[in-house]
């Protein structure tokens, strides 16, 4: 059995956390498969937090560092990877299903003639290979893949392993490789940032989202509150986003973004298939909906029937108490 490589991600100087899952995760592979799990982590200088990877377990990283790796490109941190993995010819390569992931691991496939599952909740070690498990026809069924190629490759979604510290204090083992990779096809004008203070939605453990029920950017005010007591990211229905109420990048389903959270509160959403296909891995789904026929309850595990309007304010003056806020 080979090795697996798995690319950690990292912003404003601290370990994302699925990217810390992703490394307990391939930590534990390794010790089924009886092979090494190597952190890998691009950017500027990124040495420090390579090593932060020794907390998960692993023993072993390299910082690939260069100018041109911040900010992201997929184009340039695949071609920068390709270069590692030649070098070391891992048997497995793992990322998260984020932005970065998704855009970097297909490239990598094609490069490397290998195979690729995506967006896997469950990975384990068969017969030596990988085998992945990821949601299929919009979540409502799991399949488990098996693959043929020498190298498998897989993306897997944030939320789905626990956080497993499995050497507090250690420290993992860096080599710094510098990667000034060229031939930039594209420049990035600008970065903007998601509002401050929330997490993203792909890497939320509370998320309450809203829908055409809202009927307005200044209602969102009752979802907005409640997600600051809890400490939740706002999330919205399709319904609601091409209504102007909110921005596309709080949007959630087939369309939006794939979450996976703790507990996703859905207030005014029916529950169509295109916005169930974005959330219904998530842990604990309550629903908050004044139609007690609306399909979201069929999938919801606490369900509220009534008007939203009534409802939030009330959780949220419950919440502030309970949480002495
Ligand atoms: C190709 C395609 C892709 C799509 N992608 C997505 C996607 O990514 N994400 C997505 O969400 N949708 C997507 N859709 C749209 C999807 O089909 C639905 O139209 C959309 O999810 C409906 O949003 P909604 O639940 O907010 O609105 P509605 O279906 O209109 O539901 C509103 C709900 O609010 C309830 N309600 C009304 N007033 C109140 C109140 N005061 N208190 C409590 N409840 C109240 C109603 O009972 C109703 O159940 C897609 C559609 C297509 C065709």
């Amino acid at each position: 059995m080979g090795n697996i490589l798995f690319i950690a991600e990292h912003e404003n100087g601290k370990l994302k956390g699925y990217s810390r899952e992703l490394a307990g995760k391939a930590h534990e592979l390794a010790g089924q498969a009886g092979g090494k799990a190597i952190g890998c982590l691009l950017g500027k200088e990124v040495a420090g937090l390579a090593e932060q990877l020794g907390a998960f377990g692993i023993e072993q990283a390299y910082a690939l560092e260069g100018a041109t790796l911040e900010p992201f490109l997929g184009d340039i941190h695949a071609r920068a990877l390709l270069a590692l993995i030649e070098k070391i010819k891992p048997q497995i390569i793992l990322a998260s299903a984020s932005t970065t992931g998704k855009d970097i691991l297909p490239r990598l496939a094609m490069k490397l003639k290998a195979g690729l599952t995506t967006d896997c909740v469950d990975l384990k070690i068969e017969a030596g290979k990988l085998k992945a498990r990821r949601p299929i026809f919009a979540g409502k069924a799991l399949m488990d893949v098996s693959f043929n190629s020498d190298v498998q490759l897989a993306t897997a979604r944030p939320n789905s392993f626990p956080i497993r510290e499995a050497g507090a204090g250690k420290k993992a083992s860096v080599e710094k490789i510098p990667a000034n990779v060229g031939g930039l096809r594209v420049k990035v004008k600008e970065v903007k940032q998601a509002e401050a203070g929330m997490k993203d939605l792909t890497e939320a453990e509370i998320i309450i989202s809203g829908g055409r029920a809202l009927g307005s950017s200044e209602n969102f005010k009752v979802v907005r509150e409640l997600a600051e007591v809890l400490g939740a990211t706002v999330g919205a229905s399709r319904a609601a986003v091409d209504a102007g109420y909110i921005s596309h990048d709080h949007q959630v389903g087939q369309t939006g973004k794939t979450v996976n959270p703790k507990l996703y509160i859905a207030c005014g959403i029916s529950g169509a298939i295109q916005h169930l296909a974005g959330m219904r891995t998530s842990k604990v789904i309550v629903a908050i909906n004044k139609d007690p026929e609306a399909p979201i309850f069929s999938k919801a595990d606490y369900g509220i029937v009534g008007d939203l309007f009534q409802i939030l304010p009330i959780l949220t003056v419950k919440f502030k108490e309970l949480l002495g806020k």
